[in-house]
């Protein structure tokens, strides 16, 4: 049978790719230029599972549990997160390749399957240690409590990723430096991460003995919860052995609520991004002494003076299975604009992705500050702020420019037209909107 291409891999390879199901034979490569950029050919196959989710839940359940504000939240994370990588090769890769041309101790071949075990073993052990560091260590807390911020648990919360956390994960994976050729560092490095989508959905419920083995949708259901039994467990990437063998496995029991102990009731990117951070400034200065300021920074988020390490479970917010996600009132409409506006602004992005070696750098930075903008802008519509109609208005004028100059193309050249004239009347209306909200301030101040 023909197979379909997509992104120049076969959708049979997609699917695999997605389910670290990867042959050595097949994801061997000499050189670090060779890798395929797996995650980038991965998402129309993210998208793909993401709707297959959405059906499903609709099937089997009373609806998806799923909300446009927390979906988009979620995405515009996952796209902030990889922004850093069209200036720069990825900091773990650069930081791998530094340590294996200086420091290295011997050279395993890359084309034999054993360096390829050795490699999917390494750099899952190397994400078990990451990912607890980042939890028990407030200071390293700051940047992955963004992927743990969604109240809700589905495929897109997998891709709710911090732009922070690729600033310390690089460092655990150097000991593989040491012997593994850096090529291989790079194929596993993104299976790694790929695994962890599909297990981001409650539509599966158990696998049965693969539960041994396999971190799964319910090992990491228990891991998003903020009931006490799912406090600071199960940390595995793609093997729950790590767990198991280090004393931080949980399987799943009560029902879990998923979220930060303390939700953040915003849908505001830079804010679920970034706010942890003058927070945590604050408590270091509000700390007394060098010993507590310091284990503001390097203990875990539950610490405080007088607490072990990682705090006390009973200080946490209790379950009274009565908690709701945070989701305000809006309208129909407004959600349609938005999802409509962020379909048109994915097309971007993915243009920007894929063409970015042959975009000049002006037209890269161009378009990024673009997606920075818009995802602000965006966001801003979704929290419902005040300025949020000043700010669309802006993008809806700098969309049209971009269009205009040729720096944005729509993915069906026959929508163009359509797409333009869409681009207008949202310029239109919020500069309406813009004009009313200054005669009521003016009307209130008179
Ligand atoms: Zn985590
Ligand atoms: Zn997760």
């Amino acid at each position: 049978m023909a197979q379909v291409e997509v992104n120049s891999v076969t959708v049979s390879q997609g699917v695999r790719i997605l389910f670290s199901l990867m042959t050595p034979n097949e994801s061997s490569f000499a050189t670090v230029q060779e890798v395929p950029k797996y995650v980038n050919q991965a998402t129309p196959y993210f998208i793909g599972l993401i709707l297959l989710e959405i059906v499903l839940g609709w099937l089997k359940t009373d609806g998806p549990h799923i909300k446009i504000n927390d979906f988009i939240t979620s995405l515009s994370a996952g796209m902030m997160s990889r922004l850093p990588q069209l200036m720069m090769r990825s900091l773990e890769l650069s930081a791998y390749i530094y340590v294996w041309n200086n420091f290295r101790l011997l050279e395993l071949p890359w084309d034999s399957a054993w360096t390829w075990w050795l490699a999917f073993l390494g750099v899952d052990m190397g994400y078990y240690w990451f990912h607890r560091f980042a939890h028990e260590l407030n200071i390293l807390w700051a940047a992955h409590q963004v992927h743990h911020s969604s109240e809700y648990y589905n495929l897109s919360t997998a891709l709710r990723q911090s732009v922070t956390q690729q600033f310390s994960s690089w460092a655990f994976y150097l000991p593989l430096a040491l012997m593994v050729p850096p090529s291989v560092f790079a194929v596993h490095i993104q299976f790694n991460l790929l695994y962890q989508f599909w297990i981001h959905t409650e539509l599966v419920k158990d696998l049965g003995p693969l539960e041994w083995i396999l971190n799964t949708p319910s090992h990491h259901r228990v891991h998003h919860g903020r009931n006490p039994y799912c406090i600071d467990k199960n940390y595995a990437g793609i093997l729950i052995i790590w767990d198991r063998m280090f004393g931080t496995f949980a399987p799943e029991s009560d029902e879990v609520v998923y979220g930060l102990t303390h939700p953040l009731g915003t849908f505001e990117i830079w804010t679920v991004e970034f706010l942890y951070y003058p927070y945590l400034w604050q408590r270091f200065w509000e700390a007394e002494g060098i010993s507590n300021k310091l284990s503001v920074i390097f203990k875990g988020p539950g610490w405080t003076p007088g607490k072990p390490r990682l705090g006390d479970i009973a200080d946490i917010p209790q379950i009274t299975g009565e908690e709701m996600p945070h989701d305000p009132v809006w309208s129909p409409v407004m959600q349609a604009y938005v999802f409509v506006q962020f379909l048109l602004l994915l097309d971007v992005y993915n243009n920007l992705l894929m063409d970015q070696k042959i975009l000049s750098e002006m037209t890269v930075l161009l378009l990024t500050a673009y997606v920075l903008l818009s995802l602000t802008s965006l966001g801003f519509l979704i929290d419902q702020r005040a300025n949020a109609a000043e700010m669309e208005m802006l993008r809806c004028v700098l969309i049209m420019a971009l269009q205009q100059f040729g720096y944005i193309k729509p993915l069906v050249p026959q929508l163009a037209f359509s797409i333009e004239a869409f681009v207008l009347i949202s310029a239109v209306y919020w500069s309406l909107q813009c004009v009313n909200q200054r005669i009521d301030r003016m009307k209130k101040q008179n």
